[in-house]
């Protein structure tokens, strides 16, 4: 236990602040770690330590921690018009601007869109939007949500029951009509003796049963992450999309990319589903969008859910949904500016660059016998953690949060999951700031691996 002098910045936390997804027995053990500022995919603290964020903050600091260009878009329009919303027929030029280029660079000739604050309500709005439809169109019945196993798509009441987590269970969710099919993750859940392309067609068949079993007409929507983010960095098997789509289209049930994470270049391209080469019927996008300098979401719906939307709107003449701060200047400002800096000043390409190195680095890293498998794409990646084989080490060992913790006294930010560690560096990391990443990422490991093996 730490015991810090009652005026620190430790100790007023624990007194004032509530801790989110934190472990707290890590907290009570080692304190708060209170942070001032940052410097490119730097960190620092309030005692003058400095981490590299391997995780850009969260998913989203993608250009670093002090982007000139963001800051000054920010401040730029502060200083001309510092806050309006979107109701009632009134929305600031920035709005209208980030509208088009979100349309400009989606998969989709003509689309609209929709802002909220976060990822979770961006989730939200479309799942009300679903539901909104199915009852203008005279299928009320069509509310199920399908998602996978481990998928993280919010923690609002209804995103929190699209996540498939056990730990929801706290809280009596998922609510009713929240179904989770199997997580797309071959080496965990492929079966002895399956390849890939059969596991793949398994998932497919289990969805088209779960289709018809619940009755297409009750299904509203199916909810993807292109690889799976917060369910420890799960890209999807071989083929997996294009098999998914075919019995969605089938069953007529609009398939949905939560590119929250993977939107803006961590795949290496700007969209997740564009590395999968599939073309969804509407995107969620949130953290790089903005490259998290401002709170801010986006339900970006492609020409088809538009025109329900608007068929569906068009009787009552009004769609009943909306938040204070939906489309605000500023954040739509921050928003363009984050657009240009991925697309036209180089990240994507950074990201292009940059990820094969990353693999490779890894993989010298995932060599070590107790790492069962290294998986991910472009500039997102997990490492999980085994006793042998394919066999965890057991849960009281708290192995992931070990490693993370280790790495933080290494001065080193990496996020436990599950028994994994995750690395989802900004895109702006140079290659020494790589490399300082992967030394002390591995001793980190060999010194947790030594201890409890
Ligand atoms: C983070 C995340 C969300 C939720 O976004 P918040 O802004 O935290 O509400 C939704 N979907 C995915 C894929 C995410 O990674």
């Amino acid at each position: 236990m730490t015991t810090h002098s009652p005026n620190s910045w430790e100790a007023r936390a624990e007194a004032h602040a509530l801790y989110g997804f934190t472990d707290l027995p890590s907290v009570r053990e080692r304190g708060t770690v209170v942070v001032t500022h940052g410097e490119g995919p730097y960190i620092f603290d309030t005692q003058g330590r400095k981490y590299l964020d391997s995780n850009s903050g969260l998913w989203n600091m993608v250009a670093g921690f002090d982007h000139p260009g963001l800051a000054e878009a920010a401040k730029a329009q502060y200083d001309r018009f510092p806050g309006y919303h979107a109701f009632f027929g009134r929305m600031s030029d920035q709005t209208v601007a980030l509208s088009e280029r979100l349309i400009e660079v989606s998969p989709w000739d003509r689309g609209k869109v929709f802002y909220t604050n976060s990822g979770s309500e961006a989730n939200d709005t479309l799942v009300k939007m679903l539901w909104f439809m199915g009852r203008a169109e005279g299928t009320p019945a069509k509310r199920k949500i399908l998602t996978r196993g481990n998928a993280y798509h919010g923690v609002t009441a209804v995103s929190a029951s699209m996540t498939a987590k056990p730990y929801n269970e706290v809280f009596g969710l998922p609510l009713d009509g929240f179904i989770h099919l199997t997580c797309p993750h071959y080496w965990r859940e492929g079966m002895e003796g399956e390849s890939e392309a059969e596991f793949t067609a398994r998932l497919a068949a289990e969805l088209e049963e779960v289709i018809n079993r619940e009755g297409a007409d009750t299904i509203a929507g199916f909810f993807a992450e292109p690889v799976l983010g917060a369910g420890g960095v799960i890209p999807p098997p071989e083929g997996y999309f294009q098999a998914m789509q075919a019995v969605l289209r089938k069953h007529g049930i609009p398939l949905i990319s939560d590119e929250v994470i993977c939107g803006f270049g961590r795949t290496g391209n700007i969209w997740g589903c564009e590395t999968y080469d599939f073309v969804p019927d509407a995107i969620i996008s949130s953290k790089a969008l903005t490259a998290g300098y401002f709170p801010m979401g986006a339900v970006m719906l492609g020409p088809e859910m538009a025109d329900r939307l608007q068929a569906a709107i068009d009787p009552i003449e009004e769609f009943p949904h909306g938040f204070t701060a939906s489309g605000h200047p500023v954040g739509c400002a921050v928003a363009l500016k984050a657009i240009d800096v991925v697309l036209e000043e180089g990240l994507l390409e950074a990201v292009r660059a940059g990820a094969g190195r990353m693999e490779q680095g890894l993989r010298a890293i995932a060599a070590h016998p107790n790492i069962g498998e290294l998986r991910g794409i472009g500039y997102m990646w997990a490492l999980e953690a085994v006793r042998e084989g394919k066999t965890p080490f057991e849960g009281d060992l708290s192995v992931s949060e070990r490693i993370a913790n280790t790495c933080t006294d290494h001065g080193l930010i990496c996020r436990p999951l599950g028994q994994s560690v995750v690395l989802c560096p900004p895109f702006t990391l140079t290659d020494g700031q790589m490399d300082e990443m992967f030394e002390k990422l591995d001793a980190a490991l060999r010194k947790v691996f030594a201890e409890i093996t």
